[in-house]
């Protein structure tokens, strides 16, 4: 068994297995902890000055919208439509994947999104039998559920840039800077083909899918290729971060966008955040499980760390929560079994042949977590909001039998 070195930071619980790529300082500090503090450093009104001044020379002229933003019914969608439309002035087109794994809170969230904001929203729902073919094919070939999902709200937004002539797309925060301190935010880095390839889509493209066999072909896939480097020099295509101009925060982003707008929050299985991914059923669960199988770290685990860099709680209490959520089972897999029509029995043999055991076992998970095994089974589930201030839960998914993928959501 490999027993390689693993690093974990001092100050946060991010190790050197983080699949994002980290690096550590001489005094065991990890780069998304040293970045982060670009946060309290920074000139950020200075910052958000250069904002308004790139955003201006895209205001259209013509009636066209000004530029475009992909959104779901969770995450930080809410904070970037409020900024880009009621702070910066910009008249966005909003622009939706269908991931298919769609709760009841996020059908409400996109709709109450759309029309808080006044906003027109273009929707891209993908034949659900070609996108059926894709998620058994990524589950079974690298233990990924989602693929599809990140691939086509990747590449979605290009493609409407390129067909609608409105080219400039705005994200929210960039993950390999939040998360590992990848890139300075004076960097101003911008969206690429290379970090959506090596991160967003874990090193496969589209084309990479399809097989010998041909139970996936050209048919299915063409929909998620990205547009060439031509066709976006031609348009002038460029997507930019919010991240590298708002000192960001989730937490307390959520808690504004609850207040204004009734952004709908849940609690959750596998994590103390009650914010993030409320619109998928399976994001929090079995796609965190599989993470947590592959590469011995979890959401939880970003969440915790998060909350650490933003110093609203200290690593005790962050390994307390952690031990409370990491082990935790995922729930709505029998959803996912009857949406891809295979058996719980063959998802439980693929799941467990994802177990990274080159470091996946207790000892590395002590070293990494200090975990103490009697420990996280005594402990049960409880609201995160027993350990932290704030993450409120303002709704609950639908917990009765009728429980179910909404695939499209009415008044959307
Ligand atoms: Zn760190």
């Amino acid at each position: 068994m490999n027993k390689r070195k693993i690093i974990t930071c001092k100050k946060c619980f991010y190790t050197s297995n983080h699949p994002l790529g980290i690096t550590f300082d001489e005094n065991g500090i990890c780069s998304g902890c040293t970045i982060h503090e670009e946060k309290y450093e920074l000139d950020w009104d200075y910052r958000f000055s250069l904002l308004r001044k790139l955003v201006s020379q895209y205001k259209s002229k013509k009636g066209n919208y000004d530029c475009i933003v992909p959104v779901t019914g969770g995450n930080d969608s809410f904070f970037i439509v409020h900024t880009v439309k009621n702070i910066l002035g910009l008249n966005p087109l909003l622009v939706n994947y269908n991931k298919y794994f769609n709760t009841p809170i996020g059908i409400s969230n996109l709709t109450n999104l759309r029309t808080s904001f006044n906003c027109d929203i273009l929707i891209q729902n993908v034949n659900p039998n070609s996108v059926k073919k894709i998620t058994r094919e990524t589950l079974r070939r690298f233990g990924n559920i989602y693929w599809h999902c990140i691939a086509g709200q990747t590449v979605f937004p290009v493609q409407t840039a390129i067909s609608h002539k409105i080219p400039l797309i705005i994200w929210g925060a960039h993950q390999g800077i939040e998360q590992v301190g990848m890139f300075s935010h004076k960097h101003e880095v911008e969206m690429s083909r290379r970090y959506r390839h090596n991160h967003d889509l874990f090193g496969y493209e589209a084309d990479d899918l399809i097989d010998n066999l041909n139970t996936i072909n050209d048919a299915d896939i063409w929909q998620y290729r990205y547009p060439d480097d031509h066709l976006l020099n031609l348009n002038g295509i460029r997507g930019i971060y919010l991240s590298n101009y708002i000192p960001w925060d989730p937490k307390t982003q959520h808690e504004m966008m609850v207040e204004i707008y009734g952004y709908k929050s849940r609690e959750f299985n596998r994590t103390f955040d009650t914010y993030d991914f409320v619109d998928c059923y399976n994001y929090m669960e079995i796609h965190d499980y599989l993470k947590f199988l592959k590469h011995g770290y979890s959401k939880v685990v970003d969440h915790v760390s998060r909350e650490i860099r933003h110093k609203r709680i200290d690593k005790k209490k962050g390994l307390k929560i952690i031990r409370k959520y990491i082990f935790n089972k995922p729930l709505y897999t029998d959803l996912l079994c009857e949406w891809l029509s295979i058996d719980k029995l063959s998802l439980d043999y693929v799941v467990n042949s994802f177990h990274n055991k080159s470091y996946w076992n207790y000892d590395v998970m002590k070293d990494s977590y200090e975990l103490n095994s009697k420990n996280i089974y005594q402990e049960k589930l409880t609201s995160g909001s027993n350990y932290l201030e704030g993450f409120t839960s303002n709704s609950t998914i639908n917990q009765d039998l009728t429980e179910k993928y909404i695939t499209i959501g009415k008044g959307c």
